[in-house]
């Protein structure tokens, strides 16, 4: 996605361009390098996805506003490396939804046909859903059941929709196809516009006598169990594709795909950016002046660490391969970056009171006092205690 052009290059209009402006130009560019135009032409074929990809940004005026901020980073959340979802897919309905709505069926009766598409297998629409795991489970991967509504060929009429005994019966207004042919003028020229059958809603078929238990729609609802298996490594926002486990195909067509959306719940220690992970570590301030040896909280337990004499509070270590498990290959991970906080103890004894003066006398802070001196001191504070007593 790295080298991934401009939007606004892309449809070749300025970034203030307004959105008339960028549906004009994207029918343009999406009519140059239509496939039905281009037969077999991949490099036409891949302008023309990018061109579609465009416009569903910049068409959206929430999602362009995000595109203008972040760029293309705006859609990269839940990369290519969990089978996710990085915000677009032509797999399923959405071409044909950009396509409705800016084309009509301009391209229908193209010079494919319409009817071999209309009537031809398509994959069913995606499903989605979403899970919530722990930040340990993320780091680890975990696999979770999902109870989901699924839609099944009805087993009564075999998805056909009759009533057991009867069939479908071919649509008279459209002798099957699905679609009536209207010529028109219009900005293109004269062009033939395809729309669905208004009769049989563009299935070719009326049904006289519709299955008492699928109501006549061919499928029912059925709850499913579903496995999610989810990679360690995945991080909050991202997604588990579950290939065909989303709506039926239609017409014979292969079922769309389950898109799972893991929520990964925060760490009460642990932040996580990327694969890296940071925390904080008290130390006191003897620990960081002398050095100590100290256990350090790690997603993998605790781990022995060794400060230097000396260390300043808010020093950072990193702790090599201690982060976040690649998604893409098992035996890389990130780094643990922990910072060290220099702790000033806010109640303290008499007797520590006492060791801090010492040190503060050794340090030269304080003018060295004899031993006469702390003694007559502490009979003071004594009595300045005994006499608030009373
Ligand atoms: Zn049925
Ligand atoms: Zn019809």
């Amino acid at each position: 996605m790295a080298d991934k052009r401009d939007y606004y290059e892309v449809l070749g209009v300025g970034k203030d361009a307004s959105e008339a402006e960028i549906k004009r130009a994207y029918r343009k560019v999406a009519k140059k390098y239509h496939p039905d135009i281009n037969p077999g032409n991949k490099e036409a074929e891949e302008k023309f996805k990018e061109a579609a990809e465009a416009y569903e940004v910049l068409s959206d005026s929430e999602k362009r506003a995000r595109y203008d901020q972040f760029g293309h980073a705006a859609f990269e959340q839940g990369g290519a490396g969990a089978g996710g979802f990085g915000g677009f897919d032509f797999g399923g309905g959405d071409m044909g939804d950009i396509f409705g709505d800016i084309f009509g069926d301009f391209f229908g009766g193209g010079s494919r046909g319409g009817n071999a598409r209309r009537n031809g297998p398509r994959q069913g629409a995606n499903l989605r859903a979403a899970v919530r795991i722990t930040f340990d489970e993320a780091i680890r991967g975990v696999e979770k059941q999902l109870e989901i509504t699924l839609k099944e060929t009805c087993s009564t009429c075999g998805g056909n929709g009759c009533k057991p005994g009867t069939s479908p019966e071919t649509c008279s207004k459209c002798n099957g196809t699905g679609q009536v042919v209207y010529t028109q003028q219009s900005m293109f020229g004269m062009v033939r516009n395809v729309q669905p059958c208004p009769d049989c809603n563009g299935s070719g078929q009326i049904i006289r006598n519709k299955c008492s238990d699928c109501a006549g729609t061919g499928y029912i609802k059925v709850r499913k169990k579903i496995k999610v298996p989810i990679p360690a490594g995945i991080d909050n926002g991202q997604s588990v594709r579950i290939r065909e486990k989303g709506e039926p195909g239609i017409n014979g067509g292969p079922r769309g795909d389950l898109l799972v959306n893991v929520n990964v719940s925060r760490h009460p220690k642990f932040q996580r950016q990327e694969y890296d992970i940071f925390s904080t570590e008290p130390i006191s301030f003897a620990q960081a002046a002398l050095g100590a040896t100290i256990k350090i909280d790690t997603v993998d337990g605790p781990y022995e660490y060794t400060i230097k004499p000396g260390t300043q509070t808010d020093t950072r270590v990193r702790l090599k391969n201690k982060g976040v498990p690649s998604l893409r290959n098992k035996n890389l991970r990130g780094n643990h970056f922990v910072t060290f906080v220099v702790q000033v103890p806010s109640h303290m004894t008499e007797a520590q009171k006492e060791a801090l003066r010492n040190f503060q006398e050794a340090m030269g802070e304080i003018p060295p006092r004899d031993q006469e001196e702390k003694s007559t001191e502490k009979t003071e504070k004594k009595g300045f205690f005994g006499k608030k007593k009373k």
